[in-house]
């Protein structure tokens, strides 16, 4: 089994009132996990791949066996973008981007207001299931965009460095439909230090 679950970095109510410990428990230990046992199984089939980190696999998901490369895709890419999702988060927050990160984001966006405003929009209009990252292009610029279902910025030759869960199992037993409730309170307890590290 090449793959395995990351311990959340913090206990599972430590993002209350946020996010709700029922929430985080069923997400991590139940959602998380179910796509990293996919993921194994599928690469059961293909065991020469069974070595490649989940990086490789989703930056070079063409060369991936057409007969587990959906599999790959959708499972890979949800452990990839839920082991992102938990590190941007942390019980409290860390406040505004600082370093290198407000400097993109201003530069960017304008300023950090602006940028949660335009970040709210873009992933509170996304249709469905899916992510709303933060990436870095090939030119190396700061952008934001959504991929539908687990489809990962890597496998466009994209660097993601911040991520936000838009399916409705991120947020449904607190907020139910109501996924700006869920997208605002999140602007509580996102790691800034985290993802200033990636850039
Ligand atoms: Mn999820």
């Amino acid at each position: 089994m090449p793959f395995t679950l990351p311990p959340l970095p913090y206990p599972y109510e430590s993002l209350e009132p946020y996010i709700d410990e029922k929430t985080m428990r069923i997400h991590h230990t139940k959602h998380h996990q179910t796509y990293i046992t996919k993921l194994n199984q599928a690469l059961e089939k293909a065991p020469e791949f069974q070595n490649k980190s989940l990086e490789w696999l989703l930056v070079h998901l063409s060369q991936v066996p057409t007969e587990i490369r959906t599999a790959v895709k959708n499972n890979g890419g949800g452990h990839f973008a839920h082991s992102m999702f938990w590190k941007v988060l942390k019980p409290q927050g860390s406040g505004e981007p600082t370093g290198k990160l407000k400097t993109a984001i201003d530069s960017t966006f304008g300023n950090f207001s602006t940028f949660k405003e335009k970040f709210t929009e873009l992933a509170t209009g996304h249709f469905a299931s899916g992510w709303a990252w933060l990436y870095l292009d090939k030119e190396k610029r700061l952008t934001m965009s959504t991929t539908h279902d687990h489809d990962c910025p890597l496998t466009q030759d994209l660097t993601p460095i911040f991520v936000v869960d838009l399916w409705e199992h991120a947020y449904y037993l607190a907020y139910q439909n109501e996924r700006p409730k869920y997208l605002a309170a999140l602007w509580n307890v996102y790691n800034w230090d985290e993802v200033n590290n990636k850039l």
